[in-house]
């Protein structure tokens, strides 16, 4: 396993069930509500030097539910409640596509991570991916980077996922995350 660059340091995070609430094709910024512990994981990994990015599948625009400016507006909200807990989000990376369009940027295909390494300049075998769905464990794998999943009592009991961690808070992966200097666990 690949240790963890120091220059790196990226988490590369799920928006929808990971840092705020899932909501089901989330369109209006004020139905934004962090995730139990989130804020604080947030500034705990910004305090240690962490780059946060956020890569999340909007297929709700696909779908033809709300357009790229719901999607933005929404987005920017979170950037502001971000930095009001102490934190900052470097960019969110987002695929308005819907499954069905196959293309390259819906999790757990790679083009936005490729994007974001490509811009932000990090190698995402260094990375960590954090997200609460199976699909986001498999994007963290086929990346190269360790993957946390976090997850109810349910799932974690039943062992059914790939994930280097699974744990029950966005804080407990930080606290893994910011705690191993290379591998999990
Ligand atoms: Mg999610
Ligand atoms: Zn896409």
């Amino acid at each position: 396993m690949i240790s963890a660059s120091a220059s790196d340091n990226v988490v590369v995070l799920d928006r929808d069930g990971t840092i705020v609430i899932d909501r089901g094709y989330l369109a209006d910024p004020d139905r934004l509500e962090f995730m139990p512990g989130a804020q604080e994981a947030l500034r705990w990994m910004w305090e240690r030097g962490y780059r946060l990015v956020v890569i999340t599948n909007q297929s709700g625009v696909g779908r033809g539910l709300f357009s790229v400016d719901h999607v933005e507006a929404v987005n920017a909200r979170l950037h502001a409640m971000v930095e009001e807990a102490g934190a900052k989000l470097t960019k969110i990376y987002f695929c308005p596509h819907a499954p069905e369009a196959n293309c390259a940027c819906r999790k757990p295909n790679l083009a936005l991570m490729e994007q974001a390494a490509t811009e932000l300049k990090f190698d995402p075998c260094n990375s960590v991916v954090v997200g609460d769905k199976e699909s986001d464990v498999e994007f963290g794998r086929c990346a190269g980077a360790r993957t946390i999943l976090i997850s109810s009592t349910t799932l974690r009991t039943s062992g059914r996922s790939a994930a280097s961690l699974i744990v029950p808070t966005l804080l407990d992966a930080a606290r893994s995350i910011t705690r191993t200097a290379g591998p999990l666990l």
